[in-house]
């Protein structure tokens, strides 16, 4: 692995390499610190809002990501000639491609994020599950050895017990995972999975871990700067997910213990500091409450970028974790230090999609004919209802990038009254002429096993027949 220095130093000029909700989101926090902002878009965003938010935009490419978001020449020639001092990589695309950081290292160009040998690290699931109990951070029991006999794997499986699932190491996105639920089964699912695994990564390694047949999973906001400082922002609890995407989010996890959180906490910024962390990121857990209220937690991952739901943290602790970003990237120390960091109250996220629940969540496209949220009507208060969009009225919806649309995030003192503020602001929301999944997002939220927060990562399999 190449150890790059980490580049940090003060800009003026930063260049968001993404787009949509995320884009404008970067943008906001940007301009408020005095920053002039650079947008870069393919043909389909020619016309979209975060190219008419930003004080200068520069075209990528053709529609197609992997010639426009995903082309790292592309994006490099854009911060030269826009003279942009740093690039925001938002979440997905090339936030977390580590030859692209290694290209702005070269540039002279801030990548605002970690160094690439940061995520190098975490980008292999066996290696860093090693570097992981090293750092003594919980791991679900398991094997992600180099031996990849098949027969050894198969003793390891029957010594862990069944269920177990296979994961590739190589794996990301749910691709080559396979649960198996007893030994006959074994060596068919190692096969399938070694093939999947070759197709989608050219890479059969496999590691085996117990399955968790109920886990909740819930993530811990991890901050480092580049002078040895690091935090954790509590945790998100994003156990609500179809198909392993997260649908609706939530801060603090509810029923956590004081004693757990700071566990958690501490493992997270273990982990973190394990590889040599800079920056946000997010390390996910699992959490196993079939044996009562505080459960085992296990490592699953760790996310080397901002993650989607990250408003949810910003409202429990009242940071700006743009602004802490683009501060870290340019040399300064954390704003705060863990013990001035508290949680006020709690908050719920709903990503609002352009897809049909009526037809197993298809896509939508089509122009936005009505795009608002009228919260005077509603009687809602605006500093505790936040709409983070891409899109206004008058947009079109293309169909060659990520379906989301929006995230509706709301504040209330405790968890009931946000729930009440999420309830209302889904109906106060007004949306016309593409489908979206806010209906979907009403049943969810009105449910009342969510009320009781009855939470796990199969509550929408499980309450299927009340959800559709
Ligand atoms: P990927 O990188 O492909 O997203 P992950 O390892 O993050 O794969 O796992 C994806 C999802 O699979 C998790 O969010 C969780 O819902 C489920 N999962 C992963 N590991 C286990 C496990 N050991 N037991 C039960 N569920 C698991």
């Amino acid at each position: 692995m190449s150890q790059t220095t980490h580049h940090t130093k003060r800009f003026d000029t930063l260049l968001v390499a993404n787009r949509g909700e995320i884009a404008c989101r970067v943008m906001r926090t940007a301009r408020a610190m005095g920053l002039r902002t650079v947008a870069v878009y393919s043909d389909a965003d020619a016309n979209a809002r975060h190219v008419r938010e930003a004080d200068e935009a520069i075209r990528l490419g053709p529609a197609a990501a992997r010639e426009s978001y995903l082309k790292v020449e592309a994006v490099v020639e854009a911060a030269r000639r826009s003279g942009a001092g740093a690039i925001h990589p938002g979440y997905g695309f090339l936030s977390e491609n580590g030859a692209f950081v290694e290209a702005l290292d070269q540039a002279g160009i801030v990548f605002v994020g970690p160094p690439a040998s940061a995520i190098a690290a975490m980008g292999d699931k066996s290696a860093a599950k090693s570097r992981m109990a090293h750092a003594g951070v919980p791991l679900v029991p398991g094997y992600h050895g180099d031996d990849q006999d098949d027969a050894l794997l198969k003793a390891e499986a029957d010594k862990i017990g069944y269920p177990v699932l296979l994961k590739a190491s190589a794996g990301g996105g749910g691709k080559g995972m396979r649960v198996v639920e007893s030994a006959a089964g074994f060596q068919a699912a190692l096969d399938g999975c070694r093939r999947e695994s070759q197709a989608a990564f050219g890479d059969q390694r496999m590691l085996i871990e117990k399955y968790l047949t109920q886990p909740r999973h819930v993530e811990v906001q991890v901050f480092c700067d580049s002078h040895g400082n690091g935090v954790y922002l509590f945790e998100r609890d994003c156990s609500v997910q179809r198909r392993h995407q997260k649908v609706l989010e939530e801060a603090p996890a509810p029923g956590m213990s004081e004693g757990l959180r700071r566990e958690m906490g501490e493992a997270a910024v273990r982990a973190a500091r394990e590889i040599g962390y800079v920056g946000a990121g997010t390390v996910e857990f699992l959490l196993d409450s079939s044996q009562g209220q505080d459960g085992a937690f296990y490592f699953m991952e760790m996310n080397t970028r901002l993650q989607v739901e990250h408003p949810v943290t910003e409202m429990i602790t009242g940071q700006d974790l743009v602004e802490w970003q683009l501060r870290v990237a340019m040399g300064e120390r954390l704003p705060l230090a863990q013990d001035e960091l508290t949680i006020t109250g709690h908050s719920f996220e709903a990503r609002l999609y352009a897809e049909d629940p009526e037809q197993d969540f298809l896509p939508a496209t089509g122009t936005l004919t009505r795009f608002a949220m009228d919260l005077e009507g509603a009687g809602l208060d605006p500093e505790r209802v936040r709409l983070d969009s891409g899109v206004e009225t008058g947009d079109a919806v293309s169909m060659h990038y990520d379906p989301m649309l929006a995230k509706l995030i709301v504040f209330g003192d405790d968890r009931a009254q946000a729930l009440a503020t999420l309830n209302r602001a889904l109906a106060a929301l007004d949306v016309q002429g593409v489908v979206t999944n806010r209906a979907f997002l009403q049943r969810l939220a009105t449910h009342t096993a969510f009320r009781d927060a009855e939470l796990d990562t199969r509550f929408i399999e499980k309450h299927e027949e009340t959800l559709f």
